[in-house]
C-alpha cells in the first residue's frame, strides 16, 4: 500500500501585525513573539481511507518532535495516556477527541481539514 503524502501546513499569525508566517520564534515583520497557531490537512481527493490513521500519526509525530516534547511530556499537557500517543503515532485510529486534546497539548489553537489543495497550477 502506497501512502501519499497528506501535506500537513502550520502557520502561525502574529497578534500583534496579524502577518501570517511559518513557525519561528519571533515575528519576521515586527519581532514580536508569536503565540497564535494553527495547522491544516490537505487531504487528497482520491485519498485511500485506509492511510489515514497513518498520516494523522505521522503529523502528530512531526509536530512533537518539532516542539521538542517527549511522548510522556505530550500525554501530560495534553491529559492523553502516553501510551495511546505512541498508537496513534504508529498508525492506529484514535477518537477526534483524543487528536483535539492532543492538538491543544501542541499549542495549536485551530485546525484546518480540507480536501483537495485548491491551488491552481498556473503562474
Ligand atoms: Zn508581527
Amino acid at each position: 500500500m502506497t501512502i501519499p503524502k497528506l501535506m500537513p501546513f502550520e502557520a502561525i499569525v502574529c497578534d500583534h501585525c496579524g502577518l501570517k508566517q511559518y513557525p519561528r520564534p519571533r515575528c519576521a515583520r515586527c519581532q514580536r513573539q508569536l503565540g497564535l497557531r494553527y495547522f491544516g490537512l490537505e487531504m487528497p481527493r482520491d485519498l485511500n481511507h485506509a492511510c489515514l490513521p497513518q498520516l494523522i500519526g505521522s503529523l502528530v509525530h512531526d509536530l512533537r518532535l518539532r516542539r521538542k516534547m517527549s511522548q510522556a511530556a505530550l500525554g501530560q499537557t495534553s491529559a492523553v495516556n502516553r501510551s495511546m500517543i505512541s498508537r496513534l503515532e504508529n498508525g492506529h485510529a484514535v477518537s477526534l477527541m483524543v487528536l483535539l486534546r492532543l492538538a491543544a497539548g501542541l499549542g495549536v489553537e485551530e485546525i484546518y481539514f480540507r480536501v483537495g489543495n485548491g491551488r491552481s497550477k498556473s503562474g
